[in-house]
């Protein structure tokens, strides 16, 4: 393998994929070729935790385009080989078997390697992550000897796998190190009712409990030991405490790397010619409280990837896109516009009880951002007032027989004039 390319991306996620697609669909012209240390071709990422992991959706299902589609699109595809380092002077990166291949613009869609257990017994066999596919074929071919499932983490993936592992009939136990699950993402209303949901389903979920050994018989996981000093047994370990960007070979190369390879609102890296995308990237970002952020959300990868082909075909629009997110855990689809982080205030409309409902997030009394559980029209017509920063009676806002949009309609005309975020 060698070669030149006009665009060379790396990484065949979500991001990596958008970028070809978009400069094509944009008539570039170019040579273009992904890089990835997967093998096979770009699939999605989030059935794995849900349909992929339940046998509902095959291989061919996930794919995020038929593979006929990159060669008549002429991408080259260079997969089941990593990018170990980047020469920005030379233009070149090298590969994990020692090939070098010359770009002219290079994208780095690496995303992130999931974090592992460093605990006692954090090797044993029967112990997995869910961040890529093989991951789940892994944990599917185990899953027919296996009844009881210990999931390390209450966060999206976490659940949503011990949601389909609870369809799938398994007993599950959750173990989430802080005092309520989605701690990191959401607000106690919707971390109180998912725990709910989740134990009404036979989830054993343990919170403010964190793993301190795996234990094994014959080298392979028989039971997890807790702070608090018990001895729970589990014949499989699922692991989703969240990823370590994969940036590497960028910092090495001199990138300002710091959460994330810093980019700026056009995907721009600080060297010359290199752009990052997606879960890898620390970017400028209106929506959030710090102006910066690193988001891991599809919608996120594709439109930094949209961003950058736009720039790379002379059309310069910053990235300026409204957060959306989505999570589905048994019957409830959760929405989620907008970063909640930093909000001053929450308020309810609708029902948990009734297990449909919306959180309204205000900061300065502008709306930053919506969470809703089957409440699609809310979720639909909470964006705008996202987009737009609205302020909005909150007396009003809780009372869901008024539609969002009619609230919209009547919203503060000076909400333009209050401070940004
Ligand atoms: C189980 C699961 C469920 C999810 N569910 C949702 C959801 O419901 N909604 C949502 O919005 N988001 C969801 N996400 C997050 C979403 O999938 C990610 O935000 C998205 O995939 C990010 O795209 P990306 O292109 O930045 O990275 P990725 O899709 O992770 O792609 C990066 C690729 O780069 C490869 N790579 C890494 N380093 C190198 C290297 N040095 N050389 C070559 N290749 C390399 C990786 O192996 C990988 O294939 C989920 C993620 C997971 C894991």
């Amino acid at each position: 393998m060698s070669g030149h390319y006009n665009v060379l991306i790396v990484g065949t996620g979500h991001g990596g994929s958008q970028v070809a697609i978009a400069l094509r669909n944009r008539g570039f012209n170019g040579s273009i070729a992904m890089i990835g240390e997967e093998v096979g071709y770009p699939y999605e990422r989030p059935p794995l935790s849900k349909d992929y992991l339940a046998g509902e959706k095959s291989r061919e299902r996930i794919l995020i385009k038929p593979a006929q589609f990159w060669a008549d699109r002429d991408v080259n595809l260079l997969t089941g080989n990593a990018v170990v380092s980047i020469d920005p002077e030379l233009h070149t990166v090298t590969t994990s078997v020692g090939e070098i291949l010359h770009y002219q613009t290079l994208i780095w869609a690496a995303g992130g390697h999931a974090h592992r257990l460093n605990c006692p017994g954090h090797d044993t066999a029967g112990i997995h992550s869910i961040r890529t596919r093989e991951d789940v074929d892994r944990i599917l071919q185990e899953l027919d000897r296996t009844e009881r499932i210990a999931v390390v983490g209450g966060g999206y993936i976490g659940l949503e796998a011990a949601a389909t592992l609870r369809k799938l009939g398994k007993n599950v136990i959750v173990f989430e190190a802080l005092d309520r699950v989605l701690a990191r993402v959401t607000s106690e209303t919707v971390s109180r009712f998912f725990e709910h949901e989740h134990r009404a389903q036979g989830v054993d979920l343990r919170l403010g409990t964190s793993v301190q050994e795996i234990q094994n018989v014959g080298g392979r996981v028989s039971g997890v030991r807790t702070n608090k000093g018990e001895t729970i047994a589990a014949e499989m370990v699922i692991v989703g405490i969240g990823i370590r960007p994969s940036v590497d070979p960028l910092r090495n190369a001199g990138a300002s790397v710091t959460n994330g390879v810093v980019v700026d609102e056009y995907g721009r890296s600080s060297l010359q010619d290199i752009f990052a995308l997606g879960d890898c990237a620390l970017h400028p970002n209106s929506f959030a409280t710090d102006l910066t952020v690193r988001l891991e959300s599809v919608q996120n990868a594709n439109d930094m990837a949209s961003t950058i082909a736009g720039f790379i075909t002379g059309e310069r629009q910053p990235y300026k896109s409204v957060p959306w997110f989505w999570s589905n855990q048994y019957d409830l689809r959760m929405q989620t516009v907008g970063l909640s982080t930093g909000h001053d205030h929450a308020i309810v409309r609708g029902s948990p009880e009734k297990r449909s409902f919306s959180v309204v997030y205000l900061k300065n009394r502008q709306v930053i951002a919506l969470d809703c559980v089957n409440a699609v029209k809310d979720y639909a017509q909470g964006r705008a007032l996202v987009q737009d920063r609205m302020v909005i009676d909150t007396v009003l806002l809780a009372d869901s027989s008024i539609t969002l949009k009619e609230l919209a309609q009547k919203a503060s005309p000076d909400a333009a004039s209050l401070p940004s975020l």
